[in-house]
């Protein structure tokens, strides 16, 4: 499998921080790769080395089989990429700095394909392209760089917490555009701290943790780490037995356990069985999965510092 992105040992110290410990990453061609960690793990001074906007300390970094800090122009032809806050011009429009943007990109200024894109990603983006930069909103600062990345195809992708200024409904419209950027053959490295976003999206995810990779994996392979939390009100004596329970516990007339994802259906004719009250199933969040596997070490670590 071709790598599109790979990094061994990566170190970045900003004085006396080690923003980056060794950092071991890998993404091959075709993947849509989730890279998941609290605030503070590492994910944007990994991802601003991989784009060449800063200067690794130590180890090894390769996009494209070439090192993005001396190679940054030529792997930029080939990678689109939206920060998690985007600044836009304050005097241009909306159209004119996507179009700045696509430009830089390899966009024509005559370019029918790419104006017919553009177009259509302003609509299903619910995007107004004629106001000037200063009046948008972050939410908008942000649908001018996902639109300029859609618009002119790449081979690899890179979105910094992508959605954090998107409502629910342009979160939908932003995973079909993966979707199909995916169908057509480009790989994506996805920043994000929600783990239900990136289960919904990618195939692949490395989770970082004080800047190292803890787990690597796909989907299937991390599934094991992802339980579904459950609680239902129960009334007095010992707690049921639910197949696949983890950590069954009953306090104040409430039970609560966890389940392995891939069980809840086979749970659900058991709860349903005992004719459970007030149910409530939870996907796991990121920091259940830190806390349960990483213990105490989280809350101590450097990401809540
Ligand atoms: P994430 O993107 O996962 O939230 P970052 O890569 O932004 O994490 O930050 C990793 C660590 O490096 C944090 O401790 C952060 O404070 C530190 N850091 C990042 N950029 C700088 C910088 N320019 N100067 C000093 N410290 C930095």
């Amino acid at each position: 499998m071709t790598e599109i992105v790979r990094t061994r040992d990566l170190t970045k110290r900003y004085g006396r921080v080690a923003a980056l410990d060794g950092l071991d990453l890998t993404v091959t061609a075709g993947q849509v790769h989730g890279f998941l960690g609290p605030n503070g793990a590492g994910k944007s001074t990994t991802i601003r080395i991989l784009l060449g906007l800063a200067r690794r300390t130590a180890g090894e970094a390769v996009v494209f089989g070439g090192d993005p800090w001396r190679d940054a122009s030529a792997l930029h032809r080939r990678i689109a990429y939206v920060p998690g806050d985007v600044s836009v011009w304050p005097n241009l429009t909306g159209a004119e700095a996507i179009d700045f943007l696509s430009r830089l990109r390899g966009a024509g200024r005559r370019d029918e394909r790419y104006r017919a894109a553009k177009d259509r990603l302003c609509e299903v983006f619910q995007f107004d392209p004629r106001k000037k930069g200063r009046t948008y909103s972050k939410g908008n600062r942000q649908k001018v760089a996902l639109i300029a990345a859609f618009a002119v195809p790449a081979d690899l992708y890179i979105f910094d917490e992508p959605t954090s200024g998107l409502d629910p409904l342009m979160e939908l419209v932003f995973r079909s555009e993966l979707q199909r950027v995916r169908g057509a053959g480009a790989t994506v490295l996805l920043s994000s701290h929600i783990l239900p976003e990136v289960e919904q999206v990618c195939d692949h995810v490395s989770i970082i943790r004080a800047g190292r990779i803890v787990e690597t994996g796909t989907l299937a392979e991390l599934r094991h780490l992802t339980r579904t939390s459950v609680s239902f009100t129960a009334g007095a004596g010992s707690p049921p037995s639910i197949p696949g329970a983890h950590d069954l516990e009953s306090d104040g007339g409430r039970v609560r356990f966890s389940l392995d994802s891939d069980r809840v259906t086979e749970a659900l004719p058991e709860l349903a069985r005992l004719g459970v009250e007030g149910l409530r199933i939870e996907p796991p969040s990121l920091e259940d999965l830190f806390l349960r596997h990483y213990g105490d070490d989280v809350s101590a670590g450097r990401e809540h510092s």
